[in-house]
């Protein structure tokens, strides 16, 4: 476990805590590390910027992230490096859980000292950020129903012939009268 990505709640100083950083990807998918499921496909390191303040007895984790993730598009088929970026939204505080918490409650109980490991929070962050259909581009033409080709590099058949039908269809009327 890297210590650096630890953090204790209870020693936290009156000025709270700032992190502007790339957090090592290698790391972040790293099996080995945190109890959060590691992250797969990283295709780079991921920007952090958060800030950790205590507001009486609420400690506060707020920031952003962005981060390439190895994916594949759903209309093309093609890998492509995704751009990820998301919020991270964390309220912690110290002690049990009430036994009456509101359901709606959002924070969450460590017990003191209250250490955290950003590394997994991050890592949450990022998993919910993961979407099921993500698509290269979108302008993505996706690969044709008929044939199959990947219609953003080649121009299929199928596609020729459903451009032609009008005219077609106009020929066969001045034919007709
Ligand atoms: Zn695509
Ligand atoms: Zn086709």
């Amino acid at each position: 476990m890297q210590r650096h990505w630890l953090v204790t709640l209870q020693n936290l100083a009156a000025t709270g805590r700032q992190w502007d950083t790339d957090v090592s990807g290698v790391l972040l998918q790293d099996q080995e590390t945190g109890s959060v499921r590691a992250l797969v496909d990283l295709a780079s390191d991921v920007h952090w910027q958060a800030e950790l303040e205590r507001v009486g007895d609420v400690y506060r984790l707020c920031g952003q992230w962005q981060g390439l993730i190895r994916r594949r598009c759903s209309r093309c088929n093609a890998d492509f490096d995704w751009q990820a970026e998301g919020q991270s939204a964390w309220e912690f505080q110290l002690g049990d859980e009430p036994q009456h918490a509101e359901s709606e409650s959002v924070c969450e109980y460590v017990a003191p000292p209250g250490e955290i490991n950003l590394l997994d929070l991050l890592r949450e962050d990022i998993w919910l950020a993961w979407k099921a259909d993500v698509i290269c581009s979108d302008s993505c033409q996706g690969l044709c129903q008929g044939c199959g080709v990947d219609l953003n590099r080649e121009t299929c058949q199928c596609a020729q012939d459903k451009s032609d039908h009008p005219f077609a269809a106009l020929r066969d009327l001045k034919l007709g009268d």
